[in-house]
């Protein structure tokens, strides 16, 4: 056979060595769980074509991070976890039970491949907890030191929901001196205009918001402009397709 003289990937041993030291980058995945997504208790529309989205970019790209760190909203079975819970929920400062640790509506939704994530912080045990800046791993790590103790200058943010839990994590990624890019087609918000609005508040803030081209998700919750009422539905979206062509804004 001949001609095949070493792949650049396999073939020898200065893979490490080609990569720059200079950019040194993080995925920060936010609550890709079974309650945000369809079927959930709190489902986002979009939230499973992220979840496979976030999957594609790691099978692709998993190596191209230094640390993958995930999220999960992780509240206590009893009490309202500091006023968060309610049995009559506005939808923005209280919400219905969700993620209640140790449950199924807890787990990530397994759609999500989670074998490349390296640091997994749990959030909102007894209180609300919108960013996974708030969170801590089971060694007490939080996002912050992991970023730090890494050197990570550039943080890409994908997740549910972009009006809430994304938006938070990603303006405490800014707040913690790194540049922030926002997958655009890997986050799923609870209501298309908060999410518009989230993300122009991200870019002002300085965060650069990036279509990779590999998920579906619009960003901006449905992208359809439909179904206000759509965020609690949970077969909402599913039978929905993200690429309608000539779609205004
Ligand atoms: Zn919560």
């Amino acid at each position: 056979m001949g001609g095949s003289a070493g792949s650049p990937l396999f073939g020898g041993g200065f893979v490490v060595a080609a990569y720059a030291r200079n950019m040194t980058r993080a995925l920060l995945i936010v609550d890709v769980q079974n309650d945000f997504t369809e079927g959930g208790a709190l489902a986002v529309s979009g939230g499973d074509a992220v979840a496979q989205g976030i999957s594609a970019l790691l099978r692709e790209h998993a190596a191209d991070y230094d640390v993958i760190v995930a999220s999960r909203d992780w509240h206590e079975g009893s009490g309202d976890n500091g006023g968060h819970f309610s049995a009559d929920p506005d939808y923005v400062d209280t919400w219905p039970v969700h993620c209640v640790s140790g449950t199924e509506g807890a787990a990530y939704d397994p759609l999500l491949e989670t074998a490349a994530v390296t640091h997994h912080v749990f959030k909102g045990q007894g209180r609300p907890a919108y960013s996974l800046f708030e969170g801590v791993t089971e060694t007490g790590e939080t996002a912050a030191g992991i970023l730090s103790a890494h050197g990570v200058t550039t943080a890409d943010v994908v997740g549910i929901a972009t009006d809430h839990c994304v938006r938070a994590s990603a303006l405490d990624a800014i707040a913690h001196g790194v540049h922030v890019r926002i997958l655009t087609d890997l986050v799923a918000g609870v209501g298309a205009d908060s999410s518009a609005a989230a993300l122009a508040e991200l870019a002002h803030a300085g965060a650069e918001l990036v279509d990779t081209g590999t998920g579906t998700g619009t960003g901006t919750g449905t992208g359809t402009g439909a179904e206000p009422d759509a965020r609690t539905r949970p077969d909402a979206g599913a039978a929905r397709e993200a690429s309608t062509e000539g779609d205004a804004e």
